[in-house]
């Protein structure tokens, strides 16, 4: 494949050192070299998630994770509240009810985060009608809308309302690219997937789980084998995986994490808000229309509505011919938006670049746009982020 600028929200692209590392030689799974690796990369992942507890290393993608969020600490009859706010909230949603669960989905505009006072009046009628939720399932950033819910102020709410239920969090297109902490936030399992901002192919899953989920493990009966978390966490006290673990990515995940602790989250973080808002900065100067709420948008994906008579595919086509790869709409939204991945090996170039493909590209498609604008707006944009373009010089450096 030629070069191409993947701007999907996952699998994101890789450094150069993260590919090479994928080329190792096997080692035995069962023996001293993988379990120093397990240790490391369980110990270096606490602090994207914000926990002193083990962190657990799944082979699956982010649904496997997701599917192990639910299977290890529910019931089936459980009472669940599913806050979702998009594709991904809804299939977090469908896994709790494909194993049992009764769950609760209120509608939510798409596009829109969930409404802190929305999640109260819904744990009041649940309680009211057939007792408070056993878990709530919430979602960090909704991949397939481009927003960040406002996660601490949906969770102060559940621990007033429901102190005893579980918060459930897909963080797997957020986290490590966004600041985020488990345990102030007072969260129980959160779920994370290599191929967003990790910087790895995809393939593992990561998984923090809270004291208080554990013990609830104990009781909870859905049928769970290959997604036993508990399994996972015995054998993590061995140094091993219950099963066969994806070894190339666990050394790609080691390099990632080397190349992450010396660029450092601060850093990570800024440049990830640089890259989100010379996203939302230029397309909106080319004249897109951006999809999410303003107060919302993500940092690491954003979205913006289909020009009026133009189809995805075409526009997909066109772009990719001139090497920018976009993402379409999921769902609902097929057809309707397009989104702009700015996750993991970004940098603004990268995002100035694929805004110069959709402004050479846009007028043979029909698409009206403004010319000559939009480099100068996602700039000013990052800049403004960053507090001054030399630091930012210094971070596009070093990414
Ligand atoms: C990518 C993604 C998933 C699904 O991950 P897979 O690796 O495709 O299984 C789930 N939730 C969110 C928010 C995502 O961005």
């Amino acid at each position: 494949v030629p070069s191409q600028n993947l701007r999907i929200p996952g699998p994101t692209p890789l450094p150069d050192a993260i590919r090479e590392a994928g080329t190792r030689q096997m080692v035995n799974h069962r023996g001293p070299e993988f379990k120093k690796l397990l240790y490391r990369l369980s110990r270096d992942l606490r602090t994207p998630f914000g926990t002193d507890g083990e962190i657990l290393i799944l082979t699956a993608s982010g649904t496997g994770g997701l599917e192990a969020a639910i299977v290890t600490f529910l019931s089936p009859g459980d009472h669940v509240l599913s806050v979702s706010i998009g594709v991904f909230g809804d299939r977090l949603a469908s896994i709790a009810t494909t194993y049992g669960a009764d769950v609760v989905k209120p509608a939510i505009e798409w596009g829109s985060a969930a409404d802190p006072d929305l999640v109260r009046d819904e744990i009041r009628a649940m309680a009211a009608a057939s007792g408070a939720p056993k878990a709530v399932l919430l979602t960090f950033n909704e991949t397939s809308t481009g927003v960040t819910n406002p996660i601490a102020d949906l969770v102060a709410v559940v621990h007033e309302e429901a102190p005893d239920a579980l918060l459930i969090v897909d963080a797997i297109s957020g986290l490590g690219a966004l600041p985020f902490d488990m345990e102030d936030w007072g969260l129980d399992v959160v779920v994370t997937g290599s191929q967003k901002s990790w910087m790895i192919p995809p393939g593992l899953a990561m998984v923090a789980v809270s004291d208080r989920a554990w013990a609830a493990a104990e009781q909870a009966t859905m049928p769970r084998f290959y997604f036993d978390l508990v399994r996972h966490r015995e054998s993590l006290a061995k140094g091993q995986t219950p099963w066969t673990p994806a070894l190339g990515l666990c050394f790609q995940l080691d390099v990632a994490l080397e190349l992450i602790a010396a660029e450092g989250y601060e850093r990570i973080f800024a440049r990830h808000a640089a890259c989100g808002a010379a996203t939302r900065a230029g397309l909106a100067a080319l004249g897109f229309d951006l999809f999410a709420d303003s107060a919302h948008a993500s940092n690491t994906v954003t979205s913006a509505r289909m020009p009026a008579d133009v189809e995805w595919s075409p526009f997909s086509a066109a772009l990719r011919e001139r090497g920018l790869v976009l993402a379409g709409g999921q769902g609902a939204l097929s057809g309707r938006i397009f989104r702009m991945g700015h996750l993991g090996h970004v940098k603004v170039d990268d995002i100035v670049a694929a805004l110069a493909v959709l402004e050479d590209v846009s007028p043979s498609l029909g698409i009206p746009i403004e010319t000559g604008v939009a480099e100068a707006a996602a700039r000013k944009a990052a800049e403004r982020v960053v507090g001054t373009s030399s630091q930012l010089s210094a971070m596009a450096a070093s990414a």
